[in-house]
Order: C-alpha cells, then sequence, then structure tokens
C-alpha cells in the first residue's frame, strides 16, 4: 500500500509535451509584441508587476493578433500531444481510489482540449474567458504559479483533506522546484531542470507516465493475465 493519497500534476511538459510552456508557445505562434512581451517579462520579475497584471497583459497581447479559442485550439491541435500514457495513468489513479490535482500556470483551454476536467478533484490554473463569438473577454488568474505553487499544494491538501506528505507531486521544470519542495513524493517526469531531477526522490527520463505509477502502490492493469490466444 502506498501512502501518496493524492497525485498533482503540472500540465506543459507533462501531462501534455510539445510545449515547455504554453505561453511562449502562443506568443512565438501568433506573432505577438517582442519587444512589450519581454518588458512586461521583466517587470513581473522584478516585481514592479503583479502576476495577474503580466497575465492580463499576455490576454491583450494575444487578442491584438486576433487570436480566438478557434485559432488556439487549431494550434493546440497542430502541437500539443498528450503524454504517452497520461490518460491510463489518471484513469487508472482513480480506480485505486486516489484524489487527482492540476496545478500549473498553464491554461485552462490545455487542460480540457486533452482530457476531461472532470476527472481532476481540483484544477489550479489560469482560465480564460472567450465571448460567443470565439475571441478573448477576459480571464482569471491563478493564485498558485512559479514560487506560489507550494501554496497551491498547501491549498490541494487543505481541501481533500489529506497531509501534505500525503501528497505526490509530478513535474518538469523549474517553476515546479516550489510545489516539489513541500509534496510528500516529489516526481521529476522527463526534467528539463537539473535542480527539480536533484530534489525528485523518482525520476522518470521516458516518455511514459504510466511508469509513476508504481511508486504510487498502483499497478498498471488489475489483471495482466496473458491474453490466451484470443
Ligand atoms: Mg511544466
Amino acid at each position: 500500500m502506498s501512502d501518496y493519497e493524492v497525485v498533482c500534476f503540472d500540465l506543459d511538459g507533462t501531462l501534455v509535451q510539445g510545449t515547455v510552456f504554453i505561453w511562449n508557445s502562443l506568443h512565438d505562434h501568433f506573432k505577438t509584441d517582442a519587444a512589450r512581451r519581454v518588458l512586461a517579462r521583466q517587470a513581473f520579475f522584478e516585481g514592479r508587476i503583479s502576476y495577474r497584471e503580466w497575465f492580463e497583459h499576455d490576454l491583450e497581447l494575444l487578442d491584438e493578433r486576433g487570436v480566438t479559442r478557434q485559432t488556439m485550439q487549431a494550434m493546440f491541435a497542430e502541437k500539443i500531444v498528450p503524454t504517452n500514457g497520461a490518460q491510463t495513468t489518471l484513469e487508472r489513479l482513480k480506480e485505486a481510489g486516489k484524489k487527482i490535482a492540476v496545478l500549473s500556470g498553464s491554461l485552462d483551454l490545455v487542460l480540457t482540449t486533452f482530457f476531461d476536467e472532470s476527472l481532476f478533484d481540483v484544477v489550479f490554473l489560469n482560465r480564460i474567458f472567450f465571448d460567443e463569438t470565439g475571441r478573448i473577454a477576459g480571464g482569471r488568474h491563478t493564485p498558485f504559479d512559479l514560487d506560489r505553487k507550494a501554496h497551491g499544494i498547501e491549498e490541494i491538501s487543505r481541501r481533500l483533506q489529506i497531509p501534505l506528505d500525503r501528497c505526490a507531486f509530478v513535474g518538469d521544470n523549474d517553476n515546479d522546484l516550489s510545489a516539489a519542495g513541500i509534496a510528500g513524493l516529489p516526481i521529476a517526469f522527463r526534467p528539463k531542470s537539473d535542480e527539480l531531477r536533484r530534489l525528485a526522490r523518482v525520476v522518470i527520463d521516458e516518455e511514459d507516465l504510466t511508469l509513476i505509477l508504481p511508486h504510487l502502490g498502483v499497478r498498471l492493469a488489475d489483471d495482466l493475465g496473458e491474453a490466451s490466444g484470443e
């Protein structure tokens, strides 16, 4: 029996492949104003604007380029795929009675394009709203990105009433360090960050998310009996 009762997943690079950070992919693909994008990024990391202001600025830049729900989803269909084994992993965890959560600075539209959001017990993501024509009509930023991902895990633990040391976290990059640092079981999935690789108790280098299951006390299948010639 595994002690881990909830598994929190990062999204970009963890549940989906084809993007390291969806925001960068969106700006590159839709060729938003590069100079203003750099300035806003600097302003955020130098503490001159809030995460919310940075998020809203991103939406503004995308809207200026005429980006809609339809063109965003077309881009996702072209560039992004669910990680091998992701759907199976989520289903097996649920069947085994685990709770699952998403804790990411990515976008809700990425999650809902590839997965059924109702499968997740908690979803902490940036949300983008569209009007009836598909045009960007606003959004709601996540309070739990970057250094604040640690607070996100705490909030998931509190909401589900599962102690932190029974929360596993799966991530792939530097922006996951704060969450990995506090989770009971930090798992690095194809890590792009050496620091995350060092911090993690489990490192998966193959692109197969089902490889996390044994570390969570969950088997890939209940009955592995060989097919009997059928
Ligand atoms: Mg990631």
